[in-house]
Order: C-alpha cells, then sequence, then structure tokens
C-alpha cells in the first residue's frame, strides 16, 4: 500500500506510479478515506524494485508491504485512523451506534413499520432497519417484495435516519444504491460470496452507502471473516463494519453459538467498527439486553437489533425475537450507562 505525503496524489503523480506499477504488470486503486487517499497496488507488489521506485518517488510517504491476506483492513494499514462515518455519527465513537427495525418489512402493513420507525427514533436508535428482500431457509417462506423498499425510502424521510437493507444479488445491489440506501447489510449467507463482495465493493466505491458484513455462520474464523471485508475496501469502499451475529452449531436454547466475544480480536487486528447482532445471535427476544450487555462489555462500537412495535404481528424472525421500542429504550440507556466513561451520557 502506498501512502502519499499529501492528502492525495495528484492526476500527473498517480500517472507517475502507475508507469512505475505497470512495468511490473501492477495497477493502483485509489481508495478513498475520510482524512486522505491511500493507494493499493494490484497485482503482484512483492517485487522488490518497483517497491523501491515508488518509495522512491519525492512525493511518496511510505509504501508498506503488509503480509496479511488483508493489509488494508488491516491495523497497521494507511487506513488505521479511518472511521465510518453515517451522516454527521462516527459509528461508535460517543456512544454505541445502534441500529433498530423489524426483520422484515410487511409490504401489506406499511404502518406497522412507520409507526415502528417513529418509535424507534424516539426510543434513540441512530438508524433503522428493515429487511426488503429476505433470505430465508424455507424456500417457501415469504421472499421479500420490491416495494417494501419505498416504504423504508420513506420513513427515512419521515425520521431523517439513515437505512440499512440487505441485498442479496446485483438487482437488489442495483435498486439499493439507486435509492442511495445507506448501509448495504452483506447477511450471513453471502459473507463469503465474494464475487457479491467485490461487487459491492466496486458499485459503492465513492457513493455515501457504507458495507455492514455479517460474520459467515459457519464459524468464519476472524482472519477469514476480515479478509471477506478486505474484498469490499480493495475494491474502493472502505466504510465497512464487521458484524458478528452468532454462528453454527447453535448453544442449545439458542438460534446460533453467541459470538460477542469475536469483538476484542477483530479489533485487535482491524480498525473497523465491529457492529454486533444479538438478535439472531441468541435469536430470541429474552436473551437480547443480556447480549447487547455483552457485546458491549467486549467493545463492541454497535448492535444491529431487530425490533418492532408489535412483534406478534410481525413477519420473518419478528415474532421471535424483536424487542419493542420501550426495551430499545431501556437497552440503549442500559448500554451507555454501563461504561460511563466510554461514552457521553446525555
Ligand atoms: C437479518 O438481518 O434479518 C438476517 C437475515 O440476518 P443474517 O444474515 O445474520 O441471518
Ligand atoms: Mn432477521
Amino acid at each position: 500500500m502506498i501512502i502519499p505525503k499529501g492528502n492525495r496524489l495528484s492526476q500527473d503523480q498517480l500517472k507517475e506510479v502507475e508507469r512505475v506499477a505497470a512495468d511490473f504488470d501492477c495497477s493502483i486503486l485509489e481508495i478513498h478515506g475520510r482524512n486522505r487517499c491511500v493507494y493499493a497496488i494490484l497485482g503482484d507488489e512483492t517485487h522488490a524494485v518497483m517497491f523501491k521506485r515508488i518509495a522512491g518517488l519525492s512525493f511518496i510517504r511510505k509504501v508498506d508491504m503488509i503480509e496479511s491476506s488483508y493489509k488494508l483492513m488491516d491495523r497497521r494499514s494507511g487506513l488505521a485512523d479511518h472511521i465510518v462515518r453515517m451522516g454527521k455519527t462516527e459509528v461508535g465513537v460517543d456512544a454505541p451506534y445502534i441500529i433498530g427495525g423489524p426483520c422484515t418489512i410487511d409490504p401489506a402493513n406499511p404502518s406497522l413499520y412507520l409507526e415502528t420507525a417513529h418509535a424507534l427514533k424516539e426510543a434513540g436508535v441512530n438508524a433503522l432497519r428493515g429487511g426488503v428482500w429476505k433470505p430465508r431457509t424455507n424456500p417457501y417462506s415469504y421472499q421479500g417484495d420490491d416495494n417494501a423498499l419505498s416504504i423504508i425510502l420513506q420513513a427515512r424521510e419521515e425520521t431523517g435516519l439513515p437505512i440499512d437493507v440487505e441485498v442479496m444479488d446485483s438487482e437488489q445491489l442495483r435498486l439499493a444504491l439507486e435509492a442511495q440506501v445507506d448501509v448495504l447489510q452483506v447477511g450471513t449467507r453471502n459473507a463469503l460470496n465474494y464475487s457479491l463482495l467485490k461487487q459491492i465493493g466496486r458499485e459503492s466505491a465513492e457513493t455515501n452507502s457504507a458495507v455492514l458484513l455479517k460474520r459467515g455462520r459457519h464459524v468464519a474464523s476472524p482472519d477469514e471473516f476480515i479478509a471477506a471485508a478486505e474484498y469490499i475496501v480493495a475494491e474502493g469502499n472502505p466504510d465497512v463494519m464487521l458484524c458478528p451475529r452468532g454462528t453454527t452449531p447453535a448453544l442449545d436454547g439458542y438460534r446460533n453459538h453467541p459470538d460477542e466475544s469475536v469483538t476484542p480480536l477483530l479489533k485487535n487486528k482491524t480498525w473497523a467498527p465491529v457492529v454486533v447482532d444479538p438478535s439472531h445471535s441468541v435469536g430470541h427476544s429474552d436473551y437480547v439486553l443480556a447480549c447487547s450487555l455483552a457485546a458491549v462489555a467486549y467493545g463492541a462500537d454497535g448492535l444491529c437489533i431487530e425490533s418492532h412495535v408489535d412483534p406478534q404481528r410481525g413477519i420473518g424472525d419478528d415474532p421471535k425475537q424483536a424487542i419493542t421500542p420501550e426495551k430499545m429504550k431501556d437497552l440503549i440507556r442500559a448500554c451507555q450507562n454501563a461504561f460511563p466513561n466510554r461514552y457521553k451520557i446525555e
């Protein structure tokens, strides 16, 4: 990775670096961090002569050869001080960043989603979630509906909160980007779908859409998880959040095996914010508070929690795992109060 002396290489400087890289069959990818740009060498970057020639250019501060399968996600990379921002809020800096909302938006009942969105805003969430398209284990279960997108867009319009929507294929990605969805969620089933990850990274580069990457449910190791995020960043979008959400096999009684404890490992290896999903992890509304507190104790920067004004009238996972907005309010308070020195409390 190449780090320039200034915040960004000029066109001429970039061309000069590209000329050197091309002599070694490599190309250069510009990645826009919040504070400065860094430049990834695509191709075999181990050519010592190329390395020296680039490092020797007067406008280059340093060239790092991070020997890791995730050299951009690595804590030692040029993106180390990158902060993911949603609007004006820096994820995990002043308080845990809370994404809340139903598992699934019911297109036949838009008012339930809108009512939930307003109640969650009142409860203090930072962003709204809601499944437009759903990855369902059972092919005969409700699969989602394009029409649900307009409902969550209306909720964003009315509440002013950013929105998080899962995308599973190119067409859904196209629709979500067209709608300027703030957070593109990659679910656990696609967490290692490298061509989708690359496409999301490429097409969301230089947009305001961040990516919430869930952990693969078959116990993706921390390195495998971070390397999956690297696919997105390496295509140009550094606004990635890592989301542990429980793994299989499940702990008897829970939906999955709770894995919030992976948080410090991830934070030790990478600069990316960790946003834990307790809802899919434990899979039962009664356990969501405990799992959320544990996640925050482990250092999570945020939480993604399923919530619904009337869980029994919800679809998808809501009847089992959604908490009400009142419970969400208590949960947010409890997470902030548990670590008074870490967060500003109003
Ligand atoms: C969801 O967030 O509703 C979802 C399907 O999540 P996961 O991919 O973690 O199962
Ligand atoms: Mn769900």
